[in-house]
């Protein structure tokens, strides 16, 4: 099988993985002592509970973490790990919001602000529509866009790209737009929906924390109005992905907390697809308290999501984030999506990441078969799904030399 479909519900799971998982997680003798126990709950298709999480976080060999979470990320997709051809087009950096680790957001009257009009952003999206089917439009708060100049942008945006997806606006745009309009959630949603909008990303949940959130995110929307935003939108068949943002200044707890209550939601409403962990990068912003993550700690963060959201198809390896060769060892380590062709970006670059925005398919797909993996083209809502064969590259016609 080269292509294949699925529903957005399952996006694109073996609809009976628990039944791989015994075999998977093999003998419980082959494991250490200290993750026996969870071993078995995961052999046994038990969900982990918070201090599973922590003797996760505790447990002193990473390697094993990373292997229990593969065997879960197998019995969901076998070796077959996605990707999706999509730009980022960020449509104004001007923002009312000053969050504290955002190196984005500008004052309406910075130098370098920006706001992309309905022609301007059309303009920016043409010179890759030959190569994308999906944009990735999430921007500041604008004082003065309201409801009405998103449904007209999603409108002229459908109109002259009818192939190209649009996945749009994180929760705290949407709680935005209905104040400024005046209309609840489900109004705006649907009426996004109706102008073309086909589904939300997730960010802006950082942690659903309010005495965290109060601290790296004043005035954002709150952990509950996160998840009425993303509830909503399910309901109203949006499917929606969701994120974590860690390394900022919050426990543990508090991150396996935040992904109990995101697995707690999807188990009502199946609407999210893909969970994406990424870390806070520093540089240029403004958060000095914040206690990073190292590299051996985001592949345990991307391991343990895998482990703990049983109810959350894919784990997304943010390669705008965490870098490609980072992104590379997390399919290794439980995820099994890796951020697609991504052709021009900005929110991560203006905040330190240095990864190369100018990978095209050929690139990713390497990527992926180094990592063991089987790269497949997905779709922007992961019901689409072909497995990506290189193009064969003819060798070079070798020129005549002249003997010397
Ligand atoms: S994270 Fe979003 S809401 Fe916060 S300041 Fe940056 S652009 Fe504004």
């Amino acid at each position: 099988m080269s292509a294949w479909e699925s529903s957005t519900q399952d996006a694109g799971s073996n609809i009976d993985w628990k039944e791989n998982l015994p075999s998977l997680v093999g003998d419980l003798s082959s494991w250490s002592e200290h993750i026996q126990p969870i071993a078995e709950k995961v052999a046994n298709g038990q969900r982990l509970t918070l201090s599973d999480g922590l003797l996760l976080y505790a447990h002193p060999n990473l390697s094993e973490v990373g292997r229990l979470s593969n065997c879960v990320r197998t019995a969901r997709f076998d070796s077959y790990a996605f990707f999706n051809s999509n730009v980022h087009v960020n449509q104004t950096n001007v923002c009312v919001l000053a969050c504290k680790f955002c190196a984005f957001r500008r004052s309406k009257r910075a130098s370098d602000a920006y706001s992309l009009d309905v022609e301007a952003y059309l303009e920016d999206l043409a010179q890759y529509a030959d190569f994308v089917d999906e944009v990735h439009s999430v921007g500041g708060l604008h004082p003065d866009w309201d409801v009405d100049h998103y449904e007209s942008l999603f409108k002229a945006s459908r109109q002259r790209f009818p192939h190209i997806a649009i996945k749009a606006l994180t929760a705290v745009e949407i709680k935005h737009l209905s104040q400024l309009s005046n209309i609840s959630f489900k109004e705006t949603l649907q009426r996004l929906k109706d102008a073309g909008l086909g589904s939300l990303p997730g960010g802006g949940a950082e942690i659903l924390d309010d005495g965290v959130r109060a601290v790296i995110c004043n005035g954002k929307e709150s952990s509950s109005e996160y998840l009425e935003i993303h509830r909503t939108a399910h309901e109203l068949s949006i499917p929606t992905n969701c994120t974590m943002l860690f390394g900022t200044i919050e426990t543990l707890e508090q991150r396996l907390m935040h992904m109990i209550q995101l697995r707690e939601l999807n188990d009502d409403t199946h609407g999210f697809q893909c969970f994406v962990p990424y870390p806070y990068l520093p540089d240029h912003s403004r958060l000095p308290e914040a206690q990073l993550a190292t590299g051996s700690e985001i592949l345990r963060t991307i391991a343990i999501s895998r482990l703990m959201l049983d109810s959350i198809p894919h784990i997304k390896a943010y390669r705008m984030n965490i870098g490609d060769e980072l992104a590379e060892l997390a399919l290794q380590y439980g995820a099994d999506d890796i951020d697609g062709t991504v052709q021009k970006e900005s929110i991560m670059h203006l905040a330190g990441s240095t990864t190369p925005l100018d990978h095209d398919r050929i690139r990713l797909a390497r990527l992926i078969s180094d990592a063991g993996c089987i790269p497949v083209q997905r779709n922007t809502t992961y019901e689409k799904f072909e497995i990506f064969v290189p193009p064969v590259v003819k060798p070079r016609v070798k020129l005549k030399m002249a003997n010397l």
